[in-house]
């Protein structure tokens, strides 16, 4: 038997996304999904973050926590190839790994104390709320970014054809929320990288959906390439 090691959690995000439907399938392709670390008490010492300020980017190392009881196997069917084609987990980010852990690079958006905790302001996540972080390193561009890396089935963002439009009634909503200015954006830019499941975009006639993104309960209807938001609301208490 191989050494296992126990690792301990140094903090919690708090995302707009509450459930996995939705969100992106890598982190920077929506910049408006803001999201806190929330660091544990034992690594919330103001001298843990001394420095991080000069960084733009941060690499979060984390748990795939509602996943992670599931299992894994050695071949996976990544969206990206229409759910039709198998490969070897290891050459894909699929969730379901031996070792369930996620590694997302991400803008780091500030550092400050609310009522007590410390917080790493952060945009652009691909993370679930309640995703345990692991561990914290700042993005190296000299290091990191390799221009001429050869980026396999997933070589450029994914790319949808999908168009968004609203009824008036929840544009004026999301207007009058104002802890969230960018909510109608984020929604926008969430329907348009298209996140139903493969087999239900094969699918001719219109069908309905929902999400919750903050504490809101969002409706659309998907007719083609169209999505049509008709419905938000306060999720109930
Ligand atoms: N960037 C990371 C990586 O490459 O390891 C994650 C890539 S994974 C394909 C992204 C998906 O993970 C998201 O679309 C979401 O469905 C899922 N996800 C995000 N946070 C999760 C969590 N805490 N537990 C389980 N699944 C999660």
């Amino acid at each position: 038997m191989m050494p296992s090691y126990q690792m301990q959690v140094l903090g919690t995000i708090r995302s707009p996304y509450k459930q996995k439907f939705a969100i992106p399938r890598q982190p920077g392709l929506i910049a408006e999904a803001k999201a806190e670390l929330v660091l544990e008490p034992g690594y919330d010492d103001d001298a843990i973050v001394r420095g991080i300020e000069a960084f733009s980017h941060l690499w979060l190392v984390f748990v795939f926590h509602e996943t992670a009881n599931k299992g894994w196997s050695p071949l996976v069917r990544p969206p990206r190839l229409g759910g039709n084609e198998k490969k070897g987990v290891f050459a894909t980010r699929a969730t379901f790994r031996p070792n369930p852990i996620g590694l997302s690079v991400v803008k780091l958006e500030g550092v400050v104390r609310k009522q007590g905790r410390l917080i790493i302001q952060l945009s652009g996540v691909d993370l679930l709320d309640g995703t345990p972080i692991l561990d914290i390193k700042p993005y190296l561009p000299y290091a990191d970014a390799l221009p001429n890396a050869a980026g396999g089935f997933a070589d450029a963002a994914p790319e949808t054809d999908m168009t968004v439009s609203f009824e008036p009634a929840v544009l004026q909503f999301c207007q009058r929320q104002k802890d969230q200015p960018e909510l109608a954006v984020l929604i926008e830019k969430v329907l348009k990288q298209d996140p139903r499941p493969q087999y239900k975009k094969q699918k001719a006639e219109q069908q309905s959906y929902g999400m919750t993104l903050y504490h809101f309960n969002i409706k659309w209807t998907v007719n083609g390439v169209h999505n049509h938001v008709t419905e938000i609301r306060h999720v109930k208490e």
